[in-house]
Parts: structure tokens; sequence; C-alpha cells
């Protein structure tokens, strides 16, 4: 056996080492992550292995469609009719019935012409946008926009421009100012989330339309977490302000409300032949399980049906209560949310960690958010509710809540 202290002191391009040493990095501020296993199936209550029962507020099932009866017969008899896998690219011969039957309950939903779906939402944002513009032209886009956005604009080529937060005096200008370089054949996209992931309140579409329509600029709306849970049937905030033929792309996920996995665009003909022939992710990459599109195609049918609207409305009953048992200041600055999501501000990113674990040690899953998915310094608690939460499990949270966040009532929403 080799023990010579050469091979064990050369460890300068050492790929282990080289982790090891970023990884003691992260762990110094605090952003060191690691995967949690979950051992039951998903739900309002999951096990894991430092406890059989945690109550789960992280999961962004918000309807809980990923466990309802319906869609796992749906999913059972996809599988018996289609089998597990697809087998090529859509474009090669991965393209099966179920696929193209989803596009288009996905596009009357949407009110769109049409849709096209991909394996995921990340897959979707960075197939679709360095469709769209590339070098020479301008993506513009909220501060908070969702990784997947801000990658898909990298990968594009071309320039990025940042507004802050729902920031429209700030959006004017980059819009203004946009051609200046490349002139009039520039072209520009504003990308935006209609509900931010992260926060839980909702961008001024209205506005953000208004100017982009007055600056010949094209409009992305990421609806990931709006899809399924707002405005009628679960169409979206796009849909319930009834500006989806002023919005270009309305893109969002299958993965969360709609309970299965996929990502969709809800756009033109025009545009959904075109991204067939350039979107990458969805040229280069396996198609999804027709088994899995079949499945989604009844979650869109069921998002529509009284078994929607009744899972809506407990889903909000639950935010309600949840409102109203935190009470105070809080309730204050964060009721008008139209969300499933409540940030509870923490700041401090070893603070939120300790907080999160003291939770679950308590019983409840609510995870800590910390940079870079959200700024240095704003670490949070996000909590997600879900029209599978029980009033007597959200009111044994805020018990809790109060007794180990000082914060609660005084820091809340928007740092
Ligand atoms: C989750 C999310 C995505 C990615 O969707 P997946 O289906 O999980 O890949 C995209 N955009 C936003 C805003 C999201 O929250």
């Amino acid at each position: 056996m080799r023990t010579d202290a050469s091979m064990d002191n050369d460890t300068s391009h050492n790929l282990t080492h080289a982790s090891q040493e970023a990884l003691e990095h992260l762990q110094q501020q605090g952003l060191r992550r690691s995967l949690r296993r979950v051992l039951s199936t998903s739900g309002a209550e999951i096990a894991l292995p430092q406890r059989d029962s945690v109550i789960n507020f992280s999961s962004n099932d918000y309807l809980g469609l990923a466990t309802s009866e319906a869609l796992k017969e749906a999913m059972r008899e996809g599988v018996d009719r289609f089998g597990v896998g697809s087998g090529a690219s859509r474009l090669v011969c991965g393209n099966y019935a179920p696929h193209e039957d989803l596009e288009a309950a996905l596009a009357s939903y949407k009110g769109a012409e049409a849709a096209l779906a991909f394996t995921s939402g990340y897959a979707t944002a960075v197939g679709t946008i360095p469709a769209l513009v590339g070098p020479g032209d301008v993506v513009i886009l909220d501060k908070l926009s969702h990784a997947s956005l801000i990658d898909a604009a990298k990968l594009s080529g071309a320039t990025i421009r940042i507004f802050p937060h729902n920031h429209l005096g700030k959006l004017e200008r980059l819009l203004a100012g946009a051609r200046e370089k490349g002139g009039a054949s520039t072209r520009v996209l504003v990308v935006t989330e209609s509900i931010f992931s992260m926060d839980g309140d909702a961008a001024p579409l209205a506005e953000i339309i208004a100017l982009k329509e007055k600056h010949g600029a094209w409009l992305l709306v990421d609806e990931a977490h709006a899809v399924g849970v707002l405005g009628p049937q679960g169409r979206g905030l796009v849909a319930s302000l009834g500006l989806e033929k002023q919005v270009e792309l309305q893109m969002g996920t299958l993965s969360k409300a709609i309970g299965v996995s996929g990502g969709y665009v809800a756009t033109s003909s025009a545009v959904r032949d075109l991204l067939i022939n350039r979107a990458r992710s969805l040229i280069y990459s396996t198609a999804p399980p027709p088994a899995v599109a079949w499945t989604a195609k009844h979650a869109i049918s069921l998002l529509q049906s009284a078994e929607g609207e009744a899972r809506r409305e407990k889903l909000w009953a639950n935010k309600r209560l949840l409102l109203s048992l935190l009470g105070g200041t809080f309730t204050a600055q964060t009721n008008a949310l139209p969300a499933a999501i409540l940030p509870i501000i923490i700041g401090d990113e070893e603070a939120a960690v300790q907080t999160s674990a003291a939770l679950l040690e308590a019983g409840h899953l609510i995870p800590a958010i910390r940079y870079p998915t959200v700024s240095r310094g704003a670490a949070r608690l996000r909590l997600t509710l879900s029209a599978i939460h029980e009033a007597g499990q959200i009111e044994a949270l805020v018990a809790c809540l109060r007794r180990m966040v000082p914060q609660l009532g005084i820091a809340t929403h928007g740092a």
C-alpha cells in the first residue's frame, strides 16, 4: 500500500479535495445545503429519518394533487396504456398523443392559441428564452426572477438588464434605453413571475403590459406559483386579469399546484412551431413519459372541476386561518399576498437555519431559504400551505412559531 507523502500532500488538483474546501467555505457562511430523505409519500404529514411524523409546510403541491386518488388512477391508466418511458425526443419518435392532448388542454386553459410542454419548468425556461432572443437582443428581468429565468437569459447571450423588484419606473427606463445600442431591430423581452416564489407577492401585470406595449417589447410571465390556485378555475394571474391576449408567453410548471411533473409555455402557434425548431431542451432531451403527460392532462381537467374549486377554497380557507391566528402587524403586512406562500423573514442565514431546525424538532417542516436563492441577509422561513392541511395542524404550527420566532409580528415581508 502506498503511503508516500507526495501523494497525500499534493492535493491542489484533486477534485475531491477542492470540493471539500468549497464545502467548508459554504459551511462557514451558513450556506451549506444537503438533501433531506423523505420516507413516506408526499402529503401534509410526512416521515423523516429523525421523526416519524412531521407536518409539511414546505411543499409546492398547493392543492394536494400529487397524491389525489383521481390522478393516481390516471397515472396507472397512463402506464398501462403507454408504458413508462417515451423512448426518444419529441422530434424523433417520442411525440405521443398524450403530449399533444396535454398541450391542447393547456392552450385552452390558458386562453392561448397553442402550448408546448417540456420535461420541467426549468427546461421550459432554458429552452424558450434562448430560442427567441440572442446576442444583440435585450432581456429585462425583475430582480427576484427565478433562477431558471436568469439562467435562460444568460444562456441566450442577450444583454441582461435587471429592474428592482416590481419597480415600474426603472423598468420603463430600461425599456426606453433598450434599443439605444442595437437599433430598431433589437428584440426586447421582459420577464417576470406573476406570483413570486420566495415572497408570495404579485407583479403589477397590467402596468408591465402597458409599458412593454408602449416600447414594442415582448413579455414572458412565469406563473409557476399562480397556476392552479389563482383566478377562475385556477388559470393564473394573467387569466384572472383577462390579459391572456397581451402576454406573448405564459409559462408555468406542471409540478407544483398541478401536482405532476413537467413545464409548459402557452403562446401562439407560430411561436410554438419556432420553439419546436429551436428549443434545445426540447430537441435534445427525451420526451417526458406519455403517462406523465396523460396524468397532467387529467390534472388540468381536475383543476376546472368542482373538486378543483373545492380544493382551492380549502387552500384559501387555510390561508385565512393562518393569517388570523398570526394576527397583528404580521397579518396587516402580508394579508394582501394572494399566494399559498408566506415568507417569514429572519435575515441572518445561520439564524434562519437554526429556527428551521428547532421547528423541525417540534414537528413542523418549514425550510430556511438562503442566499443565493434569496439575497444575502434576507434569509427566511418559506411557509407554504396546501389544501390538504387540516385546521389543527395550522393551529399547532402557529403556537410553535409564536414560541420560536421572535421576529413574528415585527419583521415581515420585503427585506
Ligand atoms: C419551480 C419553478 C420553476 C421550475 O419549475 P420545475 O418544474 O420545478 O422545473 C420555474 N419558475 C419558477 C418561478 C418556479 O418557482
